[in-house]
């Protein structure tokens, strides 16, 4: 069983879409699951009715893409559960194993105010996997030695203490295109970049998604070709009109001499890509009811799911 969270930390993006949640829709197994991981956006400064409002947006995404119902469940819904299996968790881990953290180092390098919980949220994060006994666990280059914790912590548990944990694999994600920031084609995409000049919002409207993508960065060349090393900007037009077309970029690139052309036609085939989701998406967000009656049932499965570990884990280790 896999486990996938994605962080509220922004809107949703294109490339979040492409590269991850149109594949989850499309590729999930019937016992994955999927979750708003609104707990680990409150790492560092936060408006709390902002994170409210995401993560119920992201939620209504995630079911507006094709993920079914569920399969979903927000994070903070699971607060209790998941605050206990933390605790024992972080009981079961070392300072120096958190610490050892790179994106702890390299957040917290240096700043004043740190939260400590950017120094745990790796911790959660485990319990976010260890209660759900998912055995394979999604995550990119970033997030594996977070994964490593979690395997760490759920051996050093069940020989210490007995077995409740299943051994979580980091697994490779499934992936779509890489889509790289219109404005800045050298970064990636992202949906908590502060310029969002060169992100296309999955709600965004579509006269906004043409104008973002009309003013898309690209180069002095007499016209477009596939090249993402040189001319990373017209490659990353290719790669999503590709992607939202269900060819590739060379194919793509065969097609158009002009960039005029080719961003009418990049706008022309996102928007059609985006609509139902947007439309979907703006349909369970203007009946608040139906979407927490939703969301109070993913949060109670995935509970239900986690509830034997967390009790065991505490009875195991002394409580209770
Ligand atoms: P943040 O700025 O908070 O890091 P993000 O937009 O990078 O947000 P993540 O929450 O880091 O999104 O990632 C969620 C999922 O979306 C991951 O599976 C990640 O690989 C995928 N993803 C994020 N950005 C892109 C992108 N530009 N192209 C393709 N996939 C992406
Ligand atoms: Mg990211």
């Amino acid at each position: 069983m896999r486990l996938s969270g994605i962080t509220p930390s922004g809107h949703a993006q294109l490339g979040n879409h492409l590269g991850a949640i149109a594949r989850w829709a499309a590729d999930g197994a019937p016992e994955d699951l999927y979750f708003v991981s609104d707990l680990h956006a409150m790492t560092t400064t936060h408006n709390p009715a902002g994170l409210r409002g995401r993560a119920g947006e992201l939620l209504a995404v995630l079911i507006a893409s094709g993920i079914p119902a569920e399969r979903v469940f927000v994070q903070s819904d699971l607060a209790r559960e998941l605050g206990a299996l933390t605790w024992v968790l972080e009981c079961t881990c070392s300072y120096g194993e958190a610490a050892r953290m790179i994106q702890f180092k390299e957040k917290a390098g240096g700043q004043h105010g740190v939260r400590l919980s950017l120094l745990t949220y790796p911790v959660l994060m485990a319990a976010d996997i260890l209660l759900q006994g998912a055995d394979e666990v999604p995550v990119g280059q970033d997030q594996s030695q977070h994964v490593e914790l979690a395997r760490a912590l759920a051996r050093r548990f069940n020989s210490t203490y007995g077995e409740v944990f299943t051994i979580p694999e980091p697994v490779l994600p499934v992936t779509g295109a890489r889509v790289r920031d219109l404005a800045d084609p050298t970064r990636k995409m992202s949906k908590s970049t502060r310029d969002s000049a060169g992100v296309v919002f999955v709600l965004d409207e579509p006269t906004l998604i043409r104008r973002k993508i009309r003013r898309a960065v690209t180069d002095a060349q007499p016209a477009p070709a596939y090249d993402p090393e040189t001319r990373p900007g017209v490659s990353n037009l290719l790669e999503i009109l590709g992607a939202c077309t269900g060819t590739t970029p060379q194919e793509v690139a065969a097609e158009y001499t002009s960039y005029g052309a080719l961003k009418e036609a990049v706008a022309a085939a996102v928007i059609e890509t985006l609509r139902p989701v947007r439309e979907h998406t703006l349909a369970l967000l203007s009946d608040p009811a139906e979407l927490d009656r939703v969301r109070k049932a993913g949060a109670v499965r995935a509970a239900e799911r986690g509830e034997h570990r967390v009790n065991a884990a505490l009875r195991l280790i002394g409580a209770g």
